[in-house]
């Protein structure tokens, strides 16, 4: 085979963790443009089951739940798929067993972790982060409020920047919007929005 038949051979898989609690069209910005730019063949939004950035300092919204909201808000979204990798494995999650398991399935395919600026600075803290580099290409996109993204806090990584339209949208302000009764619309795709009404989510008891 021709080198460059190989490489076409090849799947290119974007991966989106989060806690999508909730998911909102921030990443979903993100997912669609990282697909285009870099010719993904698909995004997995790769649904936390227990972040362990957050556990503990806050309530995280049942795992099943995250995940029907992603699978609601992708529905109309080609290219991009909600994961219950992390879930089904059950557990704290940690991107190196979700990359190691992706691996799995996908022999042979070129993974993309994608992620927020927010989330670029602090990398050095993932759990086996080395194993990461050599895995994964990484993929920054910008958001604002985000410290100020240095290349220099990269090194050792594959990684390249996908710029997107700023949207300063996050699941806490979404999370405090929908306890104070106030509108989500247009920030959450609406099918998700029909589904956290239907399971009455994120609503404080009166
Ligand atoms: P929270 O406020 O609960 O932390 P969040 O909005 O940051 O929620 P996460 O699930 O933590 O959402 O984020 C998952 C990934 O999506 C992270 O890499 C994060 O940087 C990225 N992301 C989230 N919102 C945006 C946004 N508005 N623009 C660009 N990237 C985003
Ligand atoms: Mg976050």
């Amino acid at each position: 085979m021709l080198r460059s038949e190989e490489q076409s051979a090849r799947a290119r898989i974007g991966i989106l963790g989060g806690t999508f609690d909730p998911v909102h069209v921030g990443h979903l910005v993100a997912a669609v443009n990282v697909r285009h730019e870099l010719a993904l063949d698909r995004v997995l939004l790769v649904v936390a089951n227990e972040p362990w950035q957050k556990v503990g300092s806050r309530p995280v919204s049942d795992a099943r739940d995250r995940l029907a909201l992603v699978e609601a808000a992708v529905r109309s979204c080609p290219g991009v798929e909600a994961s219950a990798i992390e879930i089904e494995r059950g557990g704290l999650s940690y991107t190196a067993d979700t990359v190691v398991e992706l691996e799995r399935r996908h022999h042979g395919a070129d993974l993309y972790l994608i992620v927020g600026a927010d989330v670029a600075s602090s990398l050095d803290s993932w759990e086996r982060v080395d194993e990461l580099r050599g895995r994964v290409r990484l993929v920054v996109v910008n958001r604002p409020g985000a410290a100020m993204f240095e290349p220099g806090m990269l090194q050792g990584w594959d990684f390249s920047t996908v710029e997107i339209p700023d949207l300063e949208i996050s699941s806490t302000d979404l999370r405090d919007r929908a306890a104070t009764g106030r509108p989500l619309d247009f920030l959450v795709p609406l099918e998700a929005i029909r589904l956290l009404r239907e399971r009455s989510l994120y609503v404080v008891d009166e």
